[in-house]
């Protein structure tokens, strides 16, 4: 059955849209944090990061279900569900940031935060990490440094090499002054080259370089510079947002960032689209004016309803509270075999988002993309979910939905202690 769907697949979608794992699962239903496939088997999902407050969640399937048969209509009618969900939704910010443009997806948010700091600036540079993904529109292709598109990268744009104490020989202090000075160049060039600077674009938790542990006051430091330069700053929060790091709701909270903007996308519908620019009056009174921004989809009734049943369920079900707890919980067993295995490396990651680099010898020196490879395929195997991300694909990427409960962490360590002894 699954071969034939393969093959279905590849005879529609074409054979390069990517799948995970080497015989792929097809999967029929999820609950929870649960996932069955085609055979009736049962998976524990440890990766996926959209359904943040689990899969099919009651509370938002009724809510979804009742507002669709009710009203779904564009953002050029007044309804009082989209301000609601506004409000509430901007509540989750500091004061200054209190403006919010509804769109899609993670893609569309940074794109359109983009067109708004080039308007707001004048400029067009753009610093970026060079090991990074932020959205697949053609702007956005032009400033991907972490997975192929088929272009070059764009001639405004300077890729920045984000610091990861996890990663370096160097000292803290030294590692840090090395990485302003990289910084301070890329702004000098973009001056030079005529672009100037318009903004710093940044995953909160760098989530595709492999979650660097940053140097004590790297994001502040950069933030600085880009600002004295006339740029605007963009954390990115589509992977790192709306609880995932336990302490702080937003991602770039936690690394004492201020932004112009934010970002949202994935989990904020928990599988429905729903994406979002959030900022300040004032940058939108920049915009506002001269664009005629309007979007056929986004901010929705349903939409708003969906996006304000997650934020409920996170607050009622006390999600990023719990995240806090259980994923401290996590990383000290994950500390523990790492004690038994030397080729782990440091425990990375916050919240319920950690890994692990993995590496070929003893000595930690060179990263394993086959080893971390085998090890995400024996998870399969075992029957739980993660995936791999970093510069060299040797960091473990365990991201589960955050109604991941204590019982689901002995289930994964379970499987993990299994999964390493097999590679
Ligand atoms: N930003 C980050 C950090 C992401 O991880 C992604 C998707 N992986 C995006 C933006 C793009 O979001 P979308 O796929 O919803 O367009």
């Amino acid at each position: 059955m699954t071969a034939t769907l393969l093959e279905r697949r590849y005879q529609t979608l074409g054979p390069y849209s990517p799948l995970f794992y080497d015989e792929p699962l097809e999967f029929v239903a999820a609950h929870d944090v649960w996932l069955t496939d085609a055979r009736g088997e049962q998976y524990l999902d440890a990766y996926n990061n959209v359904p943040q407050v689990g899969h099919c969640h009651p509370r938002i399937i009724a809510a979804m279900a009742d507002q669709a048969g009710r009203l779904n209509i564009h953002t050029r009618y007044l309804n009082n569900h989209v301000v609601d969900y506004a409000e509430q939704l901007l509540g989750t910010f500091p004061p200054e940031l209190n403006r919010v443009l509804f769109t899609n997806s993670g893609s569309e948010a940074n794109d359109l935060a983009f067109r708004m700091v080039r308007q707001a600036t004048g400029a067009s540079g753009v610093l970026v990490s060079d090991f990074s993904y932020h959205g697949h529109t053609s702007y956005l292709a032009g400033l991907t440094t972490g997975l192929r598109t088929g272009e070059a990268l764009a001639a405004e744009v300077r890729p920045i090499r984000i610091p990861d104490m996890d990663r370096t020989t160097l000292s803290e202090a030294d590692l840090l002054a090395a990485s302003f000075a990289e910084v301070d160049a890329a702004i000098e060039s973009l001056d030079r080259a005529g672009y100037g600077l318009a903004g710093f674009l940044f995953d909160s938790l760098f989530s595709t370089e492999g979650l660097n542990t940053l140097p004590a006051g790297y994001i502040t430091g950069v933030i600085d510079r880009v600002h004295a330069a006339g740029g605007l700053v963009v954390a990115d929060e589509v992977q790192s947002g709306f609880g995932r790091t336990g302490t702080h709701f937003w991602g770039h909270q936690r690394i004492g960032a201020a932004p112009d903007f934010v970002t949202l996308g994935k989990p904020m519908g928990n599988g429905h689209p729903i994406g979002g620019v959030v900022t300040s009056s004032e940058m939108l009174d920049h915009f506002g004016p001269h664009n005629n921004y309007f979007n056929t989809f986004a901010g929705t009734p349903v939409s708003a309803v969906v996006g304000s049943t997650v934020l409920s369920i996170l607050q009622d079900e006390q999600l990023p509270q719990k995240a806090t707890i259980l994923g401290a919980s996590i990383k000290e067993s994950l500390e523990k075999l790492r004690a038994e295995y030397p080729f782990i490396g440091p425990i990375k990651g916050t919240g319920l988002f950690f890994g692990f680099e993995v590496f070929d010898d003893e000595a930690r020196q060179t990263p394993s993309a086959g080893r971390t490879k085998q090890l995400v395929e024996a998870m399969k195997r075992n029957h739980v979910l993660i995936s791999r991300i970093g510069r060299d694909d040797s960091v473990l990427k365990i991201r589960p939905p955050l109604a991941f409960r204590s019982e689901h962490a002995d289930r994964l360590l379970d499987a993990l202690k299994i999964s390493l002894k097999e590679v």
